[in-house]
């Protein structure tokens, strides 16, 4: 076989299987990919470019044609690329675009042209650097440069595959990737009637050793691993630097030129952009950044632990591998939040129900999503997982994205909170929304259980990631003296917003219970916080006359301090996610009573850290404290087991750890483009 000459299988399928649409050219019948078959070997063709020139007219061919196209392709890679650091320009011929980038504020520029001449002209007479050499033989260093173009060349080079696959081992991850490439969709109908125009002088068609359209471009680059591709049709050029018409003149073909250009543009936007016909494309794309972004959408940054929860998970992650961007509407925690922080804030992101402003939100976090095009959008509580989850869900097909859903309920409100009807509306939402979840996380095996219960997700799309709580302070003091209480009796308290959901009224019914059945038990009783229930339990308390054997502190910041005093911890919660005052108690070693809710059984296990009890039922309560309080043993084997259990080492995290929340975080983040969607 000539040694010149050499046959070659589609680049994009790898497979040999095509019928000639022209003489010495192909088609692959699978991909439509056209070219030249056979053709001259690369060596042949870098032999033949090295010595070709065309400098005689050059500044006319640059005034003519270029410098627009020049000037559109730098604002384009400038809005990607805001940062304009290392450019390398493939076939830069005489240097116009190179000297341009170079004027436009790039760093550093760099340009490769075979032709030996044309190189020369552009170190000698611009001073630029200039490799005369094909790419793959030039050796630079990995992930170098920030931005990479190709201007009419990809369709010249012989194997633009592996171009690009060194292309994509000198391109950093982020960098773009820019060409201008003739498009055979508009090429090859004109190159077949070719003897026709010649008979009139024109040369209209161009057909190098590739003749790509968007689809087939598109897929060559897909097959490199570029992402967020974007075709366009391509202005023409300015005149007629290269004679294609001898008679009819530059104005002439100008005016062909612009019409065919605005033609393309109609057929692109009815064919919903699925043809272009334009002589030539615009195309860039990116190489993916190892830095995915995340999008933490809460509804409001509030006092409480899911809003502790998503700063840690903002502060905290790995900023190697993510940027995390916080979306939330107003609340005491969003307005002091520092730099370090970067944060979207949406006023019309309420908790309540409103119709206008929920539709406004949810426009508000779409434009947010189609601004920073996020990997993954995570939402957390049940308005910002419904509007954020449902956003995510519409930028996804609507823009023929794949950006992963990662929902965090912070527990559920399928009872407890609201009346039948209004649970039973929040319970049809969520089942609904579940379904373009992919992941949903649990913050305790109750949580997700009693969710799955109601119809929410499926079990393989459930994870359980405790919440992150901090650890006590160090040294604790003892508050039993500044609160006059003798060192006789017991104290048996709770911390908790004094709302409907925590139960305390039913605390108070229970110490009323205590009361009348063991008025001489030597026990005091400690309620610790404020909220709307506040004068309904002072007046259970001060009609019983227990005055003096119930404290209400209010609220309190010493809240570890008064835990610390207290030698029975009581959880009378309606319904509770995971309670992170439960796992206070535990880190102090305090036997806890709690109510059988949500997930506050994944912590208490009944009589062995602790005593479940049914919510609302101020008998039972009673009966459980009153055990505790005459059982010594048991209070002090319950207050072991669970503090060790709360405290123990999983993986080399502590249980309810902020590290160990980041680190099956992080895990979940890392394997999410893996794993299949169980949804
Ligand atoms: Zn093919």
């Amino acid at each position: 076989m000539n040694p010149e000459i050499e046959f070659i299988k589609c680049i994009i399928c790898g497979v040999d299987d095509t019928i000639t649409v022209l003489p010495g050219i192909v088609k692959c019948k699978k991909c439509g990919l056209i070219y030249k078959n056979p053709r001259e070997s690369e060596k042949k063709e870098v032999q033949y470019f090295s010595k070709i020139d065309s400098a005689e007219h050059i500044e006319q061919v640059w005034n003519d044609s270029k410098i627009k196209l020049f000037q559109e392709g730098l604002k384009l890679i400038n809005n990607l690329l805001p940062e304009k650091r290392k450019l390398l320009d493939i076939g830069c011929g005489h240097g116009l675009f190179p000297k341009m980038a170079k004027e436009f504020g790039f760093k550093e520029v760099v340009g490769i042209e075979v032709s030996q001449i044309a190189a020369e002209f552009a170190r000698e007479n611009l001073g630029l650097t200039v490799y005369d050499k094909p790419i793959r033989e030039i050796n630079f260093p990995d992930e170098y440069f920030d931005c990479i173009t190709f201007w009419n060349v990809i369709d010249v080079l012989s194997y633009p595959d592996k171009d690009l696959e060194e292309t994509w081992r000198i391109i950093r991850p982020g960098g773009v990737i820019f060409f201008r490439v003739h498009n055979i969709v508009y090429q090859l109908p004109l190159k077949k009637k070719e003897k026709i125009f010649r008979m009139f002088g024109f040369s209209p068609a161009l057909l190098h050793n590739y003749g790509f359209s968007a689809d087939t471009f598109k897929r060559l680059l897909e097959k490199c691993n570029f992402t967020d591709i974007s075709i366009s049709n391509s202005k023409p050029t300015a005149g007629d630097p290269y004679k294609t018409s001898k008679y009819l003149g530059e104005w002439f073909v100008r005016l062909v030129k612009s019409s065919l250009y605005v033609l393309s543009e109609i057929i692109q936007v009815i064919s919903l952009d699925k043809l272009f016909i334009s002589s030539a494309l615009t195309v860039y794309a990116k190489k993916p950044s190892k830095i995915k972004k995340i999008l933490e959408i809460i509804t409001r940054l509030d006092m409480g632990g899911s809003s502790e929860v998503v700063l840690s998970i903002c502060k905290n992650s790995d900023k190697q591998k993510y940027e995390s961007i916080l979306v939330c509407g107003y609340g005491e925690k969003a307005e002091n939040l520092d730099k370090y922080y970067s944060t979207r804030i949406i006023p019309e992101l309420v908790r309540n129900i409103s119709p206008l402003e929920d539709l406004n939100a949810f426009f508000k976090i779409y434009g947010i999503i189609k601004k920073e095009q996020p990997d993954i959008i995570h939402t957390h509580s049940s308005k910002a997982g419904f509007l954020g989850r449902w956003a995510g869900w519409l930028y996804n097909i609507t823009q023929n994205k794949n950006v992963k859903i990662i929902h965090t309920p912070h527990g559920h409100v399928f009872y407890g909170y609201f009346g039948r009807f209004k649970s039973s509306i929040y319970v049809a939402l969520e089942r609904m929304t579940a379904k373009i979840t992919d992941r949903l996380v649990a913050i305790t095996e109750g949580e997700r259980d009693e969710s799955l219960n109601y119809g929410i997700g499926k079990i393989g799309q459930w994870d359980i990631i405790h919440g992150g709580v901090k650890s006590l302070p160090e040294k604790l003091s003892d508050v039993r003296e500044k609160l006059k209480i003798s060192k006789d009796d017991l104290i048996i308290g709770t911390v908790a917003r004094l709302e409907p959901v925590k139960g305390v009224k039913y605390f108070a019914e229970a110490i009323r219970v205590i009361d009348m059945k063991y008025p001489s038990l030597a026990c005091k009783f400690l309620i610790v916080g404020d909220g709307s229930e506040r004068k309904k339990i002072e007046a259970i308390i001060n009609k019983s006359g227990l005055k003096d054997k119930v404290l209400l502190t209010g609220m309190r910041d010493d809240v570890p301090d008064l835990i610390s005093s207290m030698d029975i911890y009581v959880q009378p919660s309606l319904n509770e996610g995971m309670g992170i005052t439960i796992v206070f108690a535990q880190f102090l070693g305090k036997p806890i009573i709690g109510t059988k809710v949500q997930g506050i059984p994944s912590l208490i296990k009944d009589r062995e850290r602790g005593l479940l009890v049914p919510p609302k039922n101020p008998q039972k309560l009673a009966e459980a404290i009153v055990e505790l309080v005459k059982n010594k043993e048991l209070r002090e084997k319950i207050a072991g087991n669970s503090k060790k259990w709360a405290t123990e080492s999983i993986n080399g995290y502590r249980r309810f750890s902020e590290e160990r929340m980041i680190h099956l975080l992080t895990e979940l983040y890392d394997t999410i483009f893996t794993k299949k969607s169980s949804r």
